[in-house]
């Protein structure tokens, strides 16, 4: 049987195309506003009907078209945004393939009018008296005529999917569809803070925000002002690529993915490689399956992206993702890391921690920064010569004895009484498992064992990446037997172990010969805590995210960890806090356990009455 093929007729391959621009009512609404940025527009009104179904229309005070490219605007691939082949490769435009309104029109009621304003950058163009008023319905021509309007483009779609029947069954109810336009015009509304958005849905005004010369008010007007306290800044970098906009705090992270939000070049974009970035830099920070919240903008020369991956303009190529990766990462760990993390302790009242109380207390000192915490715990810190010793200082044999020796708590003798400098920071340890310091807003507790952790976590990662171990070696090589699946994970880890600091060689059957052991493990155990990493690795496995470098540091901190009911003096302690104070967040431990919490003063006032 001979096949016959047949170009598609016009209008049918239009529909056709326009099912790739045109989804659903969000994807009018985000080309429609983008031509009205793209005009320059100081101000943009959306209006729609049932979620944009019946109604959508985007009204802007922009530059305007003359009544020739008014007609031209509808035809495919008619753009005035680029002319060139290395005009592509520098978009800085929000358009550019030259197909919405050409889409559009091949799937629903258009009607366009639009003035030809003055050019604002006082060029030849002259303005026009009048404007035109064009209509289009299912991509025909219906309707031209001039007609008196300000200056300006206003854009009405009728009846979306009039003519495509199978599309618009496919459209979700009016809430769900209303939730994307929703979405759409806010994150458009938060990347162009000069210009002002109103947005009606079903005569309600949803947002209305004026224009504003910088992004962190708009951002503010957005999202309210409750909201943004429990935000963080972010913003560095310069040249190549610059990252600004704001993070969540970790305690704010939520169960959902909805508002992770990208602007790349003030262009909304979704990756998945710079979510994943962000994320890596909360690392412990918030539970598993919990996420946090972003706005990042990020700046890069627009030669370095290709925003020409799919007709959606969501997806960008860079031309170094890892870079980009790594930059995401590094200044948003370092905004986190600077800000004083540690969760407020209230005394009245047994609840967790819950973001609303949180947001009432942010506004006194917990949004300080940790370097202010430190300073109240670093007075004395250049007499202690213990700050790089701490881990192999000799341990004291006995754990029974909780008596304290005065000379070592000088901290808890009563103030005035001669022995002690004023100046000291005061510190104590509590039932040998935590560690309690006066600093100027009050009180805080640290957990010895986690805090320990976080410290040998960080310097395992450290020793992993790195190629140069800090090993002790025993004066006598220990062998030791293990079962056959622990000696196949040591052959399986032998190189990461190696970097760790042990010193290991195989020896005949399920024995191992260790003739050295990481800087910060204790001699005499160096056998129970090999076995122990094996353990915890093993048991840690479910993980399937964690690289194996960082399953091995997790397992090696927490095993060689000092432990809830060791005993430790005051430089051990003030070494301890030194250290902890010196990681990248010292806030939480490598399985997200809160490391330190605060208990202001205030809160102890309010408890005794003393407000
Ligand atoms: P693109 O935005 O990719 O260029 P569109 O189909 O969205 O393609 O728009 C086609 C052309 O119509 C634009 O290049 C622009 O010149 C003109 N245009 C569209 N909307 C407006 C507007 N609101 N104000 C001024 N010109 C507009
Ligand atoms: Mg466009």
């Amino acid at each position: 049987m001979a096949r016959t093929i047949n170009i598609l007729p016009e209008h049918l391959a239009r529909k056709i195309a326009a099912g790739e621009v045109v989804q659903r009512p969000e994807s009018v609404v985000k080309e429609l506003i983008e031509n009205a940025i793209d005009a320059q527009a100081r101000s943009v009104t959306i209006v729609v009907r049932n979620a944009g179904k019946s109604f959508i229309q985007v009204s802007d005070d922009g530059i305007g078209m003359s009544p020739e490219d008014a007609l031209t605007a509808f035809e495919r691939h008619a753009t005035s945004k680029i002319a060139t082949d290395e005009d592509l490769e520098h978009i800085e435009t929000l358009g550019f393939r030259g197909e919405a309104l050409a889409s559009i029109a091949a799937v629903a009621q258009v009607e366009l009018k639009t003035r030809l304003a003055v050019s604002a950058t006082g060029g030849d163009v002259q303005g026009d008296a009048l404007g035109t008023r064009i209509r289009i319905a299912g991509g025909v021509r219906e309707l031209v005529e001039p007609v008196a309007m300000e200056a300006g483009t206003s854009v009405t779609v009728r009846n979306l999917f009039y003519n495509t029947p199978a599309r618009r069954k496919f459209l979700k109810s009016d809430a769900t569809e209303f939730k994307h336009v929703f979405e759409t015009v806010q994150r458009t509304a938060m990347a162009w803070h000069e210009v002002a958005f109103t947005f009606v849905n079903d005569d309600e005004i949803i947002l209305d925000v004026q224009s504003t010369p910088t992004y962190e008010q708009r951002i503010r007007d957005l999202l309210g002002e409750e909201f943004f306290e429990s935000l963080i800044p972010v913003n560095e970098g310069s040249g190549s690529l610059r990252v600004y906009g704001f993070v969540s705090k970790p305690q704010f992270a939520r169960k959902t993915r909805t508002e992770q939000i990208f602007f790349l070049n003030r262009r909304f974009i979704t990756s998945r490689a710079l979510s994943h970035a962000v994320y890596s830099a909360y690392e412990h920070l918030v539970e598993k399956g919990s996420f946090p919240f972003f706005v990042l903008f990020l700046e890069i020369d627009p030669g370095r992206v290709d925003v020409n991956v799919h007709p959606s303009k969501l997806e960008v190529k860079f031309d170094d993702e890892s870079g980009v990766y790594r930059e995401v990462l590094n200044t948003v760990r370092r905004a986190l890391g600077s800000h004083d993390l540690a969760p407020p302790l209230e005394l009245a009242g047994d609840k967790r921690l819950s973001p609303s109380d949180t947001v009432e207390q942010g506004r006194g000192d917990q949004r300080g920064s940790r370097i202010d915490m430190h300073l109240a715990f670093m007075r004395s810190s250049s007499e202690s010569e213990t700050a790089s010793m701490f881990p192999l200082s000799p341990r004291r044999e006995t754990k029974l004895s909780i008596i304290p020796r005065p000379h070592e708590f000088p901290v808890s003798t009563p103030p005035g009484a001669g022995v002690v400098d004023q100046e000291e920071p005061r510190i104590w340890q509590l039932h040998n498992k935590y560690i309690l310091s006066q600093v100027k807003s009050g009180l805080v507790i640290i957990d010895q064992h986690a805090a320990h952790e976080r410290i040998l976590y960080e310097r395992a990662v450290q020793m992993l990446e790195r190629n140069a171990p800090l090993s002790q070696q025993l004066l006598f090589p220990q062998s030791v037997e293990l079962s056959s699946a622990d000696f196949a994970l040591v052959t399986e880890l032998l190189s990461e172990l190696q970097r760790l600091g042990f010193d290991l060689q195989t020896f005949g059957k399920n024995t191992i010969l260790i003739s050295g052991i990481p800087a910060d493990v204790r001699i005499g155990c160096e056998a129970r805590i090999l076995q122990d990493i094996l353990d915890e690795y093993r048991d840690d496995r479910g993980e399937v995210s964690l690289s194996i470098r960082d399953r091995l540091a997790k397992s090696f901190a927490c095993r060689a960890a000092i432990k809830a009911g060791d005993p430790l003096t005051v430089e051990e302690m003030r070494s301890l806090i030194d250290q902890l104070f010196a990681t990248s967040i010292p806030y939480s431990c490598p399985h997200g356990r809160p490391v330190i919490v605060k208990l202001s003063l205030e809160e102890f006032d309010k408890f005794f009455g003393r407000t």
